[in-house]
């Protein structure tokens, strides 16, 4: 790896959240400054990397199963694996069959010293961090299609909601700094970027071991030239504030009209017990907050379904409540337990077989509002980002409108990576996920 004349081949596999493609991709793009490129398809990697996700069992699971598949299809390459089921269960992933490093997720950013000690003595290691000594952001960007960035702005949590294993896997809240960010998001343009995610475990801690803020970073993106979108991933309600809102709608040139916000729960006593930082009065006058100030925002939400202490008649007020908010769509989610958490010590387990009864009622319930919402730009122009020239073989182009709709529509791929009106028609296929556009002149 340290000899120029020698180029090696990595192949790179990630599960889980935007914030561990990002970092995979930081991963690689740290491999290719020591001459490891990444393998084609049809090539034999000399490197494996695994970025694993642990945030739920089910995660642990297809982690597992995809370190043995990828040992069995290179039994030569050197396998390396990290990411939050690194972190938190090391032990376990070193004892698959043929995992040769195991790095917990600060040493993931490090890997070339790593790589290079393996080299010298290939004796299995294993390096991680307790997570209470993780403390240094370690930045990352994801150039994934060219089109759209994800931009690692923070890592961490100290939020500890007691169902959540996160906090244990990627350490306390820290960011990165916004003269550092904003010269990320300038490099981006200048590659022809359009649009950039802001990723993180918790955004809206943003600064807040920094001494900077979050709509300070938010402003400074916002005069990159060459980005003409922004999105945040995902913010917790109780730090999406009127300020940031207010200036999204009436300042800001890039930050598009959509929000990805998590609820868990829409009763207070589970929200209580899952220790989260709000109760449904805040969330609520936060969503009618962004629906007076930005109506045509697409709102997505995340709600869990049968925490422990979910009972028939909490499930029932979370439902109404769900119910009852002006939102685009549910992101649902079973609860999964997850070993260490404090949720453990909560009674009442909810069933598994009325844990899916009650993520089928909640899912009908996004498809109706993701069909209500949608229907409202029916026979509406709205701007797209054109985003896979792959399909353009067959002359449909796909892309999201400013609010976060996905469209297709026949096109050829020199529309890819531009912005242009298209007049949104109705369902594709009666499909809620996917609207068919019109694009004038095609
Ligand atoms: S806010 Fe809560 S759920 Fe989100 S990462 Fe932090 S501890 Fe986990």
């Amino acid at each position: 790896m340290t000899d120029d004349s020698q180029t090696l081949r990595a192949s790179y596999h990630t599960l889980g959240c935007k914030l561990n493609f990002s970092e995979t991709s930081a991963v690689a793009m740290q491999l290719a400054r020591r001459n490891v490129v990444k393998a084609l398809p049809d090539e034999i990697p000399d490197i494996v990397v695994v970025n694993t996700c642990s945030v739920t069992e089910v995660a642990d699971k297809k982690g597992r199963s995809l370190i043995r598949r990828l040992r069995n299809k290179w039994p030569d390459a050197t396998l390396v694996v990290t990411g939050c089921y690194a972190q938190l269960k090391p032990q376990e992933v070193a004892a698959i069959e043929g995992v040769d490093m195991v790095l917990g997720n600060d040493e993931k950013l490090r890997i070339s010293e790593f790589l290079e000690e393996w080299e010298r003595d290939r004796r299995t290691r294993i390096a991680v961090h307790d997570f209470l000594d993780i403390k240094e952001f370690r930045g990352a960007c994801e150039r994934g299609d060219r089109t759209r960035y994800w931009l690692k702005v923070q890592d961490g949590c100290d939020y500890f909601c007691t169902y959540c294993t996160i906090p244990f896997a990627r350490g306390r809240s820290r960011s990165g700094n916004i003269a550092d960010l904003t010269e990320e998001a300038r490099k981006a343009a200048a590659e022809g970027g359009r649009e950039i995610v802001l990723t993180g475990v918790n955004v809206g801690c943003f600064g807040k071991d920094t001494g900077e803020s979050f709509i300070d970073l938010l402003k400074s993106l916002d005069e990159v030239e060459g980005i003409d979108r922004y999105r945040i991933s995902s913010i917790e309600p109780n730090l999406l504030t009127e300020e940031i809102v207010r200036w999204m709608a009436e300042e800001s040139r890039a930050f598009m009209p959509s929000f990805h916000i998590p609820l868990q729960s829409g009763s207070d006593e589970v929200l209580r017990l899952m220790n989260r930082r709000y109760g449904t009065s805040l969330f609520a006058d936060r969503i009618s907050m962004i629906r007076d100030l930005i109506p045509d925002a697409f709102i997505g939400v995340d709600i869990i379904a049968g925490a422990r202490g979910e009972t028939q008649q909490e499930w029932e007020r979370s439902f109404d409540f769900a119910s009852s908010l002006p939102v685009s769509r549910y992101h649902v989610f079973p609860y999964s337990e997850r070993p260490g958490t404090k949720a453990l010590d909560i009674d009442g387990q909810v069933p598994q077989e009325e844990k899916h009864r009650r993520v089928s009622m909640l899912t009908a319930l996004s498809d109706k509002k993701l069909r209500d919402f949608s229907r409202q730009y029916f026979n509406t122009a709205r701007d797209v980002l054109w985003e896979h020239p792959d399909s353009a073989e067959d002359g449909v182009m796909h892309g999201h409108t400013d609010n976060y709709l996905h469209v297709c529509a026949k096109a050829d791929a020199s529309l890819y990576n531009t912005i242009s009106p298209a007049l949104l028609t109705g369902f594709h296929l009666g499909d809620p996920e996917t609207l068919s556009a019109k694009i004038p002149n095609y």
